[in-house]
């Protein structure tokens, strides 16, 4: 409960300096530093560089591909930096990856924007057309859905599927965006706004490989232990979830129409089954790091087991909140227009794929500033969530849509790419999204979090009643996705 109030009260605090913005742009404008005249590095040691995004993440490259095929930003510079090699796929292995995202329609209508999502469907992809989700210490659950079955609510995607369509399209973009792979930086140095004029006005990047190169706007990409956001400064707001993700591909017992995405409260962490085919589907369960390690050193038939029993047992329920629900339930139906979607039961799992289980810790950050003079954070290098809702790396997409849209608008006004003022209108623009959902899903992991028995009562009535409001639903579902 301490640390409820805690988070809460510092979501509040981030909120009133974004969501209730008193300050205007030109006060940001001042407080964060002048944009530097514009000039051309004369030194002929190092390149300059009108763009550079550095990680070449899911996030990163959808980054450059959108700047890259820009109509306003034909000509600029761009370059992309990735630590890792360059991950092609020539063929879609016949076994499914561990990581997998849940793509919202948003993501992918951006995705197909910058060419990539035709190669993803192509290559292998999951539309989902339901969602449900439930209370292990209850009989509470709601469900969304499109009307009729006709939309598909989300896609599953292996995270590898991802990279490899966007880097298929950066091959194909002409020479206006490079891409350097196993290109680590190790340094970054900002110029001061009012330089001296004998000195370099743009943002210096060290490699790794001991070259350098400048750029007139860094764009940080390089995920939750963002050395870009290090080296501005920029403090973070972050907090352990005291849990790890469990990761797995899931065989299921017959095969399936699998066309529903599962999610189970249990009072340790959700479980979610995500669907990936008619016989396949990707478990994300998320417990205590005691738990976890404990799970991955199961045999494949124990673990099974667990995971069958986490997705059917009942033994978290009590006849107290199950006859105060049923009441509940009665009495809503009585008032209110829709019955809500019936419960489904989820597949049974038979076995797990030959790619072993994998844990990753789990934890939540929001830097309190996306932009510094000559710099913009996106993804999660300005903002981790808890897996459960499948919003990381939706956000992240938020912004790269979000970014071009201003970086094209200042192009096309022939203002300098760096400069202050439109990078603080992507800052309050992406904020005042990414506050609201990331305070949701911090409160929903905490909700469920316990099974004493008062919260347990008041979140089944809550959801109960939500699954019987079919515009609230939308709503959400219509947030989560843009
Ligand atoms: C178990 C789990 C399940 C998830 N499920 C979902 C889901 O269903 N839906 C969803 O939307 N999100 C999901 N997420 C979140 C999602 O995975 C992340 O939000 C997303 O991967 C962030 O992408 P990114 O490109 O911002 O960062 P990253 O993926 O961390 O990429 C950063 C890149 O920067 C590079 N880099 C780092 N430092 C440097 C450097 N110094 N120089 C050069 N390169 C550098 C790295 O090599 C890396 O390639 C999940 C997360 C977890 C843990």
């Amino acid at each position: 409960m301490h640390k409820l109030t805690q988070t809460t009260l510092t979501l509040h605090g981030l909120g009133r300096c974004v969501l209730g913005k008193k300050r205007s742009s030109a006060a940001k404008f001042i407080s964060r530093g002048l944009a530097c005249a514009e000039h051309v590095d004369d030194s002929g040691k190092n390149e300059v560089y009108d763009v550079i995004i550095s990680g070449g993440g899911m996030v990163g490259s959808a980054m450059a591909c959108s700047l890259g095929m820009d109509p306003n930003l034909e000509g600029k510079k761009i370059l992309l930096l990735e630590a890792g090699n360059k991950k092609v796929m020539d063929k879609v292995p016949d076994t499914y990856s561990t990581r997998v995202s849940s793509i919202s329609p948003g993501s992918a209508t951006l995705l197909s924007s910058i060419g990539a999502w035709d190669q993803i469907t192509q290559m292998r992809c999951k539309p989902y057309k339901k969602m449900q989700v439930w209370d292990a210490c209850s009989d509470a659950l709601i469900t969304f859905d499109k009307e009729n079955f006709e939309d598909e609510m989300a896609y599953i995607v292996e995270n590898d599927v991802v990279v490899a369509a966007l880097t298929r399209q950066l091959d194909s973009l002409p020479g206006n965006v490079q891409v350097k792979y196993r290109s680590k930086v190790v340094n970054y140095s900002w110029p001061m706004p009012h330089q001296a004029a004998d000195s370099l006005p743009w943002v210096q990047v060290t490699l790794a490989s001991g070259e350098t190169v400048q750029t007139k706007l860094l764009i940080g990409a390089d995920g939750p232990n963002s050395m870009v956001r290090q080296k501005l400064g920029i403090p973070i707001v972050k907090w352990d979830y005291d849990q790890s993700a469990v990761v797995a591909v899931l065989h299921l017992s017959e095969p399936t129409e699998n066309n529903v995405a599962w999610q189970r409260f249990l009072p340790t962490g959700p479980i979610a089954m995500l669907p990936l085919s008619d016989t396949v589907s990707s478990l994300v369960w998320s417990t205590s790091h005691r738990l976890a390690e404990e799970l991955l050193s199961l045999d494949e038939e124990s673990f099974v087991d667990a995971v069958n029993s986490a997705f059917w047992s009942n033994e978290n329920q009590s006849e107290l909140i199950e006859r105060a629900g049923s009441m509940f339930r009665s009495a809503l139906s009585a008032v209110m227009p829709s019955a809500g979607s019936p419960r489904q039961l989820p597949p049974s799992v038979a076995g797990i794929g030959t790619k072993s289980r994998v844990m990753f810790p789990l934890a939540a950050g929001h830097a309190s500033e996306y932009v510094r003079h000559r710099a913009a954070l996106i993804g999660d290098a300005a903002h981790r969530v808890h897996p459960l809702a499948g919003q990381g790396v939706n956000l992240g997409f938020g912004d790269v849509a979000c970014l071009t849209q201003h970086l094209s608008q200042a192009a096309f006004s022939g203002k300098d790419l760096g400069a202050i003022q439109h990078l603080l209108e992507y800052e309050t623009e992406r904020q005042r999204h990414n506050l609201p959902m990331m305070a949701a899903i911090d409160f929903m992991k905490r909700l469920y979090s316990t099974n004493a028995a008062p919260v347990v009562l008041l979140r089944t009535f809550g959801l109960q009643a939500t699954n019987m409001l079919p515009l609230l639903k939308e709503q959400i579902m219509g947030y989560a996705n843009k």
